[in-house]
């Protein structure tokens, strides 16, 4: 028999990841920078909404100034993932994951989890922060209610190439901003909308995503090699992050 034609398998170089920033929190970047950034150096850029010099030159002209309003509010979060997308559709890589600027990436864990799937197949891999679907009234269609599944931005998610691509006649050259604005929702709910309603696609709920929404204290300890990715913030009153003994606090509270 004739050995089978396999496809080079996937490594590092083959993701695009993507952070979230904006010029409010371009100091977050230095822990990036100081950390799993190191390990992921061409990988990685970061979408601002401001020039720097600094940063440009810290992240070796990986500092996107989207031009996109530097509010909180769901244009320009939708305006910069538009952008991120774009980028990653342009850049021919397999993967795009997308990630904020408080969230820490395992790179080695990250490489593994994506060999597990086929690029070329429709894979939306992530976490949500809900335990239910969205319910919502599709307003981009006839106003029925639907219900999806989407990945919380602040987790992390990944697209394979092939999913992206569909989203193509959706999302790209802006066309996600007017779908955000049209269906009402945030950035991370859009990406779930067009894979659940526009493609009737799912989700792959993966665990080792964490973010900062999750009791992040509850990660074992022998688990943490294997976990993809790891945010920091508060959870009312209690500092939410991972515990790791012998970190001390007040040097870094992030950990
Ligand atoms: N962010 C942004 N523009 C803003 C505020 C926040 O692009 O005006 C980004 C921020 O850099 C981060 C993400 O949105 O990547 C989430 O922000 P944050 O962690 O402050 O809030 P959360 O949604 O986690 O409470
Ligand atoms: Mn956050």
């Amino acid at each position: 028999t004739k050995p089978s034609k396999s496809r080079r398998q996937t490594e590092l170089n083959d993701i695009f990841i993507s952070v979230k920033t904006s010029k409010w929190y371009h100091d977050r970047l230095d822990l990036i920078l100081e950390t799993w950034y190191i390990m992921a150096r061409d990988q990685v850029y970061f979408f601002t909404d401001e020039d720097n010099d600094i940063y440009r030159h810290r992240t070796r002209g990986h500092l996107i100034n989207t031009n996109c309003s530097s509010t909180y509010d769901r244009y320009a979060l939708c305006c910069k993932m538009s952008i991120e997308y774009d980028t990653f559709i342009a850049s021919k890589k397999r993967w795009f994951c997308h990630v904020d600027d408080d969230t820490y990436v395992n790179v080695p864990a990250l490489v593994t989890l994506l060999q597990l799937y086929n690029d070329t197949g429709d894979w939306y891999l992530g976490k949500p922060s809900l335990s239910y679907p969205l319910k919502t009234r599709d307003l981009d269609g006839a106003g029925q209610q639907i219900a999806f599944w989407f990945a919380t931005g602040g987790a992390g998610f990944c697209l394979s190439r092939g999913i992206a691509l569909k989203m193509v006649p959706f999302a790209s050259g802006g066309r996600l901003v007017t779908a955000c604005r049209k269906i009402r929702l945030p950035d991370d709910c859009t990406i779930g909308y067009f894979v659940y309603i526009s493609l009737n696609k799912q989700l792959t709920v993966v665990n080792q995503f964490h973010s900062h929404l999750e009791g992040l204290w509850r990660i074992n300890l022998g688990n943490i090699a294997n976990q993809v990715t790891f945010s920091y913030g508060q959870l009312g009153t209690r500092r939410n992050v991972v515990q790791i003994p012998g970190y001390n606090d007040s040097y870094d509270p992030s950990r």
